[in-house]
């Protein structure tokens, strides 16, 4: 058990209010996903401020839904633009779109996402944020689309990674930049428990 004190604030807000549900699903509606409560939203994006201000960034990349809370907030803090890709049942490929696909842990489906071509050119560096990383579907679509533009990944921004699934370990051994700001070791559904990587 992590002692309180060494814990952030994020991972003393999933103790307080997450739900662990079956399959490994963490829930966090009462502030993130369903309900937005703008103090820890502030929190994160401040958070994100401080640990990418060593590499400068003109863009924030985010997918619907949930990762636009977070990257609009950040956007606004470091006065830049926000893309977020949008979710397709259908490729429905056109000229002046970037597709790529990203299967959906929740949803358990597979989505084409794609950004219009003028929102991410080839001078973009882009900082790349979502509310969860699981098995890093999400991470390389949006990867995937920046690539397409020519422009460059210069940071990934998670606010809950869920260290059991392999996105975080891929990604870091790909040679991005990841910083998660609540890293779940592990949860259980029967006792409600969650237990954080210890971060510094
Ligand atoms: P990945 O693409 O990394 O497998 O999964 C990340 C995406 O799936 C995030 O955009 C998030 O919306 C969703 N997701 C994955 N795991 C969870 C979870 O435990 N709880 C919630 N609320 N969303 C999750």
């Amino acid at each position: 058990m992590i002692h309180a004190a060494f814990m952030n604030f994020l991972e003393h807000r999933i103790l307080q209010e997450g739900i662990v549900k079956e399959g490994n699903i963490l829930k966090v509606d009462s502030f993130l996903n369903h309900q937005i409560d703008m103090g820890i939203m502030k929190e994160i994006a401040h958070e994100f401020q401080c640990r990418f201000k060593d590499c400068p960034f003109n863009k924030i990349l985010t997918i619907e839904s949930s990762g636009i809370a977070i990257a609009t907030l950040l956007g606004f803090f470091h006065d830049v633009p926000v893309v977020f890709a949008k979710k397709a049942e259908t490729a429905n490929c056109t000229d002046d779109k970037y597709v790529s696909t990203a299967y959906s842990f929740t949803h358990r489906r597979k989505n084409h996402v794609f950004v219009s071509r003028p929102y991410l050119q080839a001078t973009d560096r882009v900082l790349i944020v979502d509310d969860f990383l699981a098995d890093g579907e999400a991470a390389h679509a949006l990867i995937d689309l920046v690539h397409q533009a020519g422009a460059s990944v210069v940071g990934i921004g998670i606010a809950i990674e869920k260290a059991q699934q392999k996105g975080g370990d891929t990604l870091r051994a790909e040679g991005y930049r990841l910083e998660s700001i609540a890293i779940v070791e592990s949860m259980d559904a029967c006792s409600q428990s969650v237990r954080f990587r210890p971060q510094n």
